[in-house]
């Protein structure tokens, strides 16, 4: 009753965009992390979920995963910054994919988290990648790429220099990337079944995080972190009985 009041108050007041608004979420404040699942019923599986990421990767089991199987040729082809990340897309998807357990996925786009959102025995690397790629039945399959500052990241640097300067605004690249400088030469893994790691955190999505990390450096870093205004990972979920395998 008291609900359907405020809500009639509300529409009194012509504050219907303030409603349309009730999705909106954040690293920070009141729409920050912990309060996901209760910011929309679409967003329940934040709260929910018993197979949520990212998760902390400690005590991995041996299981003799497959070599990734990836085949990488070059983009993106533009830039966004949403106020929750960057995020770089391609136009051709099947430009680059990745097969796993017999199925083709193709990479969609990839953006990134500072502080890492996945955790290797409790520690956090500088930055994480997230390459997110698509199964024809509408399957994610996100490789993870850590970076720790050291030297420079070529790849990264011709990103950078793009970097749109307003938010929700994408900008072509005219500059084309070899997308597999982008992964470490050792690509050994480990693989874990968790979620999106922003609302609404849908789950089944398969994990391969890398476990050689790329380099950046500082000044890149700090340029990054200086477009979001604040950290963006999603503090690590419990694992409820997953097993992480490598
Ligand atoms: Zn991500």
């Amino acid at each position: 009753m008291k609900m359907r009041l405020a809500k009639s108050l509300l529409i009194a007041a012509g504050m219907i965009p303030a409603l349309a608004m009730a999705s909106h979420w954040s690293y920070e404040g009141h729409s920050s992390p912990e309060h996901w699942g209760e910011l929309s019923n679409e967003f329940k599986e934040c709260q929910a979920g018993k197979n949520q990421s990212p998760v902390d990767i400690s005590h991995p089991l041996e299981a003799h995963l497959a070599p990734l199987n990836v085949h990488y040729t070059q983009g993106p082809v533009s830039l966004l910054n949403n106020g929750h990340t960057l995020q770089a897309s391609f136009d051709q998807k099947a430009q680059n994919t990745l097969t796993i357990d017999g199925v083709k996925a193709e990479l969609q786009q990839f953006h990134f988290h500072a502080p890492s959102e996945n955790t290797i025995n409790g520690k956090h690397a500088a930055m994480e990648m997230h390459l997110v790629h698509k199964e024809s039945n509408g399957d994610v399959v996100v490789v993870a790429v850590m970076f720790e500052v050291g030297a420079e990241n070529p790849a990264l640097a011709t990103l950078w220099q793009k970097i749109p300067q307003n938010t929700d605004k994408s900008v072509a690249l005219d500059a084309q990337i070899d997308m597999n400088a982008l992964l470490p030469t050792d690509r050994t893994y480990w693989r874990f079944s968790g979620s999106l790691t922003t609302p609404p955190c849908s789950e089944g999505v398969i994990w391969l995080v890398m476990k050689h990390p790329l380099t950046l450096s500082d000044a890149q870093l700090k340029t990054f972190k200086a477009l979001m205004h604040h950290d963006n990972n999603r503090p690590t979920q419990p694992l409820h009985g997953r097993v992480v395998v490598e």
